[in-house]
């Protein structure tokens, strides 16, 4: 075999570190601009695709914050000494007429302070008697209580959400109170899935001796579908050349993004790699990292490509790392960066020559949140997975031992 040409035998070639990687394939991905106009009640997880500008200030008028009564700040002497007469009742929705001098209006939350009016006294420090109200001598209320003043909350002209938010319950409910009932959002994201491996059998199905089951497809099914993608599944490519390259071919007709699984490693059954450079190209390959060292970047015709690792918990951790951002910044979502908080670690680990990503689980305890590692940490322990709740970085050549302060990446962020 002649090894002289491919990059994993050069020494030369230095792996790329995350951010690096990251970085890089950030710079070469735009938003795939595709947008429609969506009712309200269906913009839930959505992308926004364009700025909200408040039309109206909300509340639009100044309004009571509790039952009781309005009155002008200059009757409260009065209005304890021996009260003031009960002039109007204004509920919510009911405009009221301008207070007449000397009195007060019973007000109920949420209705229109009436002109005039620039103090509410809450009922629970009063008494109505004979249509008059009369103030507890002992209540400390100050002039201009209990008022939501007009565009407390929102200002006509505000920008009330940028373009690249995801839409969660209360933005929608924010858009609903100033008024507005559709808006422009992000088409959905078409991701072509498959993964290669000869040894592959499907869930359901009877294993020959030396076959596994597939279990990368429905990893990456759910974690596409999480994402707000529409997956086109094309199931498992046999580890040959002419078929991971019709597989990409196919792919890159319908997708915006391709992403595989296996065979982008430096073995003579692992197609991917040549596949691409046949057909697109592949603009980096390989990180510094554990697990998932194989991982190739590029694009065929119009259609970005990500070539995942083989191993179950490397796709799983290098989707979250590399994949996501791509995904966020395809969608035109602009929360790419994921966020990590410090914790103490409860194991050791020496991450040798490559950072590592350890699978931990974090627990309060009284020093503050302590993370926990799966006792196998190998890339082929997807129970590792399944067992954790985050990640926790170990930086290249560190090492770590109970106690120490490390960080931590919950998968929680990465869930929605
Ligand atoms: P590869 O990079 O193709 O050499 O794959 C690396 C390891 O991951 C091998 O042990 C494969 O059997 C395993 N693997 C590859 N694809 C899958 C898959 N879809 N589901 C489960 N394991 C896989
Ligand atoms: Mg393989």
């Amino acid at each position: 075999m002649n090894t002289s040409a491919d990059p994993c035998f050069a020494p030369a070639v230095p792996l790329l570190g995350v951010e690096e990687a990251i970085e890089r394939m950030l710079a070469q991905t735009g938003t795939v601009v595709r947008t429609r106009k969506a009712m309200l009640a269906d913009a839930g997880g959505r992308i926004l695709a364009e700025a909200l500008t408040a039309p109206l200030d909300v509340p639009g008028f100044d309004n009571s914050a509790m039952d009781g009564y309005a009155l002008n700040s200059a009757d409260l002497a009065t209005a304890r000494a021996g009260g003031l007469p009960v002039s109007q009742r204004i509920t919510a929705g009911m405009p009221g007429v301008p207070l007449i001098a000397g009195t007060c209006a019973r007000i109920f939350t949420g209705a229109p302070v009436p002109a005039g009016a620039d103090t509410v006294v809450m009922q629970e420090v009063c008494r109505e008697q004979d249509a008059r109200m009369v103030l507890d001598a002992d209540a400390a209320v100050s002039a201009g209580a209990n008022i939501r003043p007009r565009g407390n909350d929102i200002a006509t002209g505000d920008t009330l959400l940028e373009p690249g938010c995801v839409l969660r319950a209360a933005h929608i409910g924010l858009v609903a109170a100033v008024g507005v009932d559709r808006l422009r959002i992000y088409r959905k994201l078409r991701v072509a899935v498959f993964s290669t491996g000869d040894e592959l059998v499907e869930p359901g199905h009877k294993l020959a001796p030396g076959r596994i089951y597939n279990s990368n497809r429905y990893l990456l099914h759910e974690l596409l579908i999480t994402q707000g993608c529409k997956v086109i599944d094309l199931g498992t490519v046999p580890d040959a050349p002419a078929a991971t390259r019709t597989a990409l071919t196919r792919a890159a007709a319908r997708a915006d993004l391709i992403i595989s699984s296996g065979g982008v490693s430096v073995g003579e059954e692992d197609h991917v790699k040549a596949a691409l450079q046949a057909l697109g190209e592949m603009t980096l390959w390989r990180i510094r990292m554990k697990p998932g060292k194989p991982l190739a970047f590029g694009r065929v015709h119009k259609s970005a490509f990500i070539g995942l690792p083989g191993n179950p918990v490397s796709v799983f951790v290098t989707f979250l790392l590399f994949a996501l951002p791509v995904i966020r910044r395809l969608q035109g979502r602009s929360d790419t960066v994921p966020v990590s908080y410090p914790v103490r670690a409860d194991f050791s680990c020496r991450a040798k020559g490559r950072r590592e990503y350890v699978r931990v689980q974090v627990r309060a305890s009284a020093e503050g949140p302590v993370a926990q590692a799966y006792p196998r940490q190998g890339s082929d322990v997807l129970s590792s997975v399944a067992w954790a709740d985050g990640l926790v970085e170990i930086a290249e050549n560190a090492t770590v031992q109970p106690g120490d302060s490390v960080r931590y990446l919950p998968f929680a962020q990465w869930q929605q």
